[in-house]
């Protein structure tokens, strides 16, 4: 993990790094949040020297540079990392929002007691005035005072709902940086996420986890066939029949390219080879529309699946290089087909 500052401590910059943020034109967006987080902090030197240099010669910091800045020297930010970055600016936002809102009523409440008072000393101010020397004076301070306590109050009101939505977008920022664009299906950085909560949780369950590795048949020949925009049609074909089929607790993701998997929590081996079984069966009846001079639906379009079932105490990368294994196996045995991975021998002597 590339942060390692306690909650406290990472709290402590996220506070540093929003008042840097609001002094430049860049948006209020995750890639600002981490750019600034890493400049606080000073986990990032190349970054720090750049900005510096940037605020030297007087340069504002705007969304174009900011992304640039982003691309360059933060970019790599694990899954674990963005999340827990997230759930600090969340939090942060939260403890605005109810100081804001907490201040909006102490000021209001301020705000009548003045206005009270002011009614009470209203009757006959003149009079009072000449009898108590200062007690007009009093009076205009107790109005100035109201005034400025309104427009304290509305700022605090337009503070709370600025952090409001500044919780929605990063909640959505976050949501959007672990699904993949063309299927909708998870990415890999939420797929990896989803494998590391589910194994913290294997012990709990009666069976499983089981993980489905699936590679496109001869998919480079069909994107020389019909071209890469067939191609892409055919990846989200398939996105759509595994988004219909996995549902509740399990996580279809795009692994990579052509590559697809799907994490099943508390699934027995048998039921896994079921469900790969029934997506291979679908995938092979699918059609997807040829949109070249003449329209067409071209068939024919198959998947290979290689299945796994977690070994208690196993990585997380040994239970999906099974699964490959598998996959594997099922294209040298023709394509087309599910192949369960045999479960690890133990070692001699254990
Ligand atoms: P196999 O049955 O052994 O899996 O054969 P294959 O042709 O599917 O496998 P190979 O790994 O040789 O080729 C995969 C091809 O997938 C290479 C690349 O052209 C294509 N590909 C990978 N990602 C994408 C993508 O995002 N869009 C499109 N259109 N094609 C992709
Ligand atoms: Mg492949
Ligand atoms: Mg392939």
């Amino acid at each position: 993990m590339k942060y390692r500052h306690t909650t406290a401590q990472s709290a402590e910059y996220l506070r540093l790094a929003v008042k840097r943020m609001t002094q430049q034109d860049a948006g209020l967006h995750p890639a600002s949040y981490a750019v600034w987080y890493e400049y606080v902090s000073g986990i990032n030197p190349d970054l720090q020297a750049t900005i510096d240099a940037r605020l030297k010669a007087g340069q504002r910091l705007d969304d174009e540079v900011t992304y640039a800045l982003y691309a360059k020297h933060v970019a790599g930010l694990d899954a674990q990392s963005a999340l827990r970055i997230g759930n600090s600016v969340g939090r942060l936002v939260d403890e605005v929002a109810a100081s804001a809102t907490e201040a909006g009523d102490e000021a209001s409440r301020f705000g009548n007691s003045l206005e009270q008072w002011s009614e009470r000393l209203a009757p006959a101010p003149t009079v009072i005035g000449e009898i108590i020397p200062g007690v007009a004076d009093i009076l205009r301070g107790t109005r100035e005072m109201q005034r400025a306590i309104s427009a304290l109050q509305g700022r605090l009101e337009e503070s709370t709902r600025e952090a409001l939505q500044l919780r929605q977008e990063v909640a959505r920022a976050r949501e959007e940086a672990l699904l993949d664009g063309l299927t909708g299906l998870a990415n890999r950085k939420g797929f990896d996420l989803a494998m590391s909560t589910c194994l913290e949780q294997a012990g709990q369950e009666k069976a499983g986890p089981c993980l489905l590795m699936i590679d496109i048949d001869s998919f480079k020949r069909l994107n020389d066939t019909h071209g890469h925009v067939f191609g892409d049609r055919v990846l989200a074909t398939i996105g759509e029949v595994l988004r219909a089929n996995v549902k509740g607790k399990d996580t279809a993701a795009r692994y990579g390219g052509e590559e697809f998997a799907v994490l099943l929590p508390a699934t027995p081996r048998g039921g896994a080879v079921g469900l790969a079984e029934a997506l291979r069966a679908l995938v092979a009846a699918s059609r997807v529309k040829h949109g070249g001079q003449k329209e067409n639906w071209i068939g024919n379009i198959t998947v290979s699946i290689g299945v796994s079932d977690y070994c208690a105490g196993e990585s997380a990368a040994d239970f999906v290089s099974r699964a490959d294994r598998a996959l594997y196996a099922a294209k040298a045995q023709g394509r087309n087909r599910v192949c369960l991975a045999p479960r690890p021998q133990p070692e001699p002597g254990q």
